[in-house]
């Protein structure tokens, strides 16, 4: 965990995905006078080494906005039980909100474990991720926040910082399914 600037504003758990798409998310959040804790929560995430790789680009981002990061398991297999039957679905589909399911439940623990009352995910910065599929999976758990990331030109923006912080960007979205369909090496 990285030291934590003087905490001034309302505390919110964001669930991160990967470190280009906190930047846009935690400067808005701060703008509205939020104190975001950062969640790296991606079982998602395959193999492991892409996994780390995605979090180290997130302490970067951390250290820039001087924010605490929380680093969960990696818990791939639990992750393919949860989505099992539909490996070959194509993005966007019900694999997609199952993932979205088993990652917003261990942010909604992790919030519960802490005593945040929000908690909000930047899996809504993406323009290739629809935010109605992840708030209709978000709804199932309290203090889930209906923040839309993407919205005030949130995607653009992440672009931006990320160029400016000089992050890695991932070409796949993060499991094995979709780097296969993405024809990634
Ligand atoms: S494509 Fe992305 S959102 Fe869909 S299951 Fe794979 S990692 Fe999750």
């Amino acid at each position: 965990m990285l030291a934590s600037r003087l905490l001034m504003g309302k505390r919110i758990l964001l669930h991160v995905c990967c470190g280009p798409c906190s930047t846009s998310s935690v400067e808005r959040l701060i703008a509205e006078g939020y104190e975001p804790v950062l969640f790296f929560s991606d079982s998602n995430i395959f193999p492991r080494e892409e996994f780390m790789k995605r979090y180290d680009n997130l302490l970067i981002v951390a250290e820039r906005y001087g924010l605490p990061v929380i680093l969960d398991s990696w818990d791939h297999q639990e992750w393919l039980e949860a989505v099992k039957g539909h490996e070959g679905d194509r993005e966007h589909g019900e694999r997609c909100s199952l993932c979205f399911r088993f990652n917003l439940s261990r942010a909604a623990a992790e919030a519960e474990k802490l005593g945040i009352d929000e908690f909000a995910t930047t899996l809504t910065v993406s323009r290739f991720k629809r935010s109605e599929t992840i708030f209709s999976e978000g709804r199932r758990f309290p203090g889930f926040q209906e923040i839309d990331f993407k919205k005030k030109d949130g995607f653009g923006r992440s672009i931006a910082l990320s160029k400016e912080l000089g992050l890695y960007r991932q070409s796949w979205c993060g499991c094995e399914f979709s780097r296969r369909d993405s024809g990634a090496s």
